[in-house]
């Protein structure tokens, strides 16, 4: 068999986009990371706390987030630490979720093949908490985007939002036809959304041009100061 040495983002970016498109739980942004799961898979998100009754030991995992584990009937569970900041938990859930999703081994010896998978399902994660096309289209209508809009505004924790920030809009300008074939539906699902953020530019209405940038200005302060 020959093995992938490098992280498939292609094959990520497309799979991600598909979810977002598809989903009824994903219509705006920040959306519940345990409902989407619940409707995409058969496996269950439980609190740390409930793993005794899974049999399982959560001890071992203390620091982590989230964890898969089979449980004594082999079925697969998502357990999530509560105790930490929500942002880092969803992110966490969608890391976890993310693996499976994308066929990876949990068991995974090889140190290559372990880091491309990491690295996979962390982009995964991002592109469905804020999605690309989704942000190239708020940065057109005038916003910022930096780690701090992205915390507000997606609800996602500083480390994500920072991550986000090192390669967004990277690849954007060479995508494939492939990997555009989903942008103007994705763009279209969220477009109520992305214009309760900030509304539409009209550049061929003159006339209000001046009343409607103010207009976007309040509405950019207006997000800014939302929590
Ligand atoms: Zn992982």
């Amino acid at each position: 068999m020959i093995q992938d040495f490098k992280p498939d983002f292609l094959k990520v970016y497309i799979k991600a986009n598909e979810l977002l498109v598809s989903s009824n739980i994903i219509n705006e942004f920040p959306f519940s990371v345990t409902q989407f799961v619940k409707t995409q898979s058969s496996i269950p998100c439980r609190k740390f706390s409930k793993a005794k009754e899974y049999g399982v030991d959560i001890e071992a995992f203390g620091s982590e987030s989230a964890v898969t584990i089979k449980d004594e009937g082999n079925k697969t569970i998502i357990f999530y630490n509560h105790d930490q900041l929500p942002q880092r938990v969803k992110f966490s859930i969608l890391h976890e979720f993310g693996h499976i999703y994308l066929g990876h081994n949990f068991n995974e010896k090889d140190l290559i093949v372990y880091n491309n998978n990491e690295v996979e399902t962390n982009c995964f994660s991002a592109q469905l908490l804020m999605p690309e096309q989704v942000l190239k289209e708020l940065k057109l209508r005038g916003i910022t985007i930096d780690e701090e809009f992205l915390m507000q505004t997606f609800g996602v924790s500083k480390l994500a939002a920072e991550k986000r920030m090192e390669n967004l809009f990277k690849n954007s300008s060479n995508r494939t036809p492939e990997e555009k074939m989903y942008d103007d539906i994705i763009l279209a699902k969220f477009m109520p959304w992305i214009n309760s953020i900030v509304p539409p530019r009209f550049d061929n209405l003159f006339e209000d041009e001046e009343e409607r940038q103010r207009e976007r200005e309040q509405w950019k302060y207006k997000n800014i100061n939302r929590r």
